[in-house]
């Protein structure tokens, strides 16, 4: 059957965006890994395997419009707080990936990774001091550590969240969410939705952005 030349432009736009088209599959599949942390009122998912979760998550993912939930994170609004200065809070990741995991953000509003310029390597680096702080005092050994962000689209609150986690992970999914890909010929980073804190600060100190494609 012959295609109309409405139907043949379409064709034309959809293999133009090709690349958008892998990122809209691969974004859907990581949506249903995405994430807990959001999701205060459902403290009891913490007991449900994986798929159950999925499920649950898929349904429901919260909207842009939604006010910041991290912005009020604190203790009155059901956050466990186990650290705090004037300008960063950290509290335990709410559906822990990994035995033990956390977020440090900061007390000001900045969206994600990819809103960071070159001054913001020192925030990151901040940020790292504290989870390391925290994991020193859990004494988790330094190979077992992992801290970084995620990258947009591939975020659950556009709140600027550092993870820090104490491997191992609780399942092979969980894993998926948090991988760090070495970068090559002088990049620091390889094709991911997740950046390694080092290597995001080194990105911001070379004067590059975060992104998921190499950089
Ligand atoms: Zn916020
Ligand atoms: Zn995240």
């Amino acid at each position: 059957m012959l295609l109309d030349s409405t139907q043949n432009s379409d064709v034309q736009t959809l293999s133009c965006h090709g690349s958008q088209r892998i990122h809209a599959t691969l974004f859907s599949i990581l949506k249903m890994l995405f994430h807990s942390h959001t999701r205060r009122e459902e403290a009891p998912l913490k007991t449900l395997d994986d798929d159950v979760e999925g499920q649950v998550l898929l349904t429901g993912c919260a909207l842009p419009s939604a006010p910041c939930v991290f912005c009020g994170a604190s203790k009155e609004n059901g956050f466990d707080v186990i650290w705090e200065n004037d300008r960063y809070i950290v509290f335990t990741d709410i559906n822990p990936a990994a035995q033990h995991h956390l977020q440090v953000i900061p007390k000001r509003h900045i969206e994600s990774v990819k809103s960071l310029r070159r001054a913001d390597a020192i925030m990151v680096r901040e940020m790292m001091e504290i989870g390391h702080k925290v994991l020193d005092d859990m004494y988790v050994s330094p190979n077992l550590r992992r801290l970084g962000f995620h990258i947009p689209p591939y975020i659950s609150v556009s709140h600027l969240h550092l993870h820090v986690q104490a491997l191992p992970y609780r399942s092979f999914l969980r894993r998926l969410k948090y991988p760090v890909v070495n970068g090559r010929k002088g990049q620091e980073k390889g094709f991911s939705w997740f950046v390694d804190a080092e290597q995001a600060a080194r990105i911001l100190a070379n004067d590059n952005r975060v992104r998921i494609m190499p950089c």
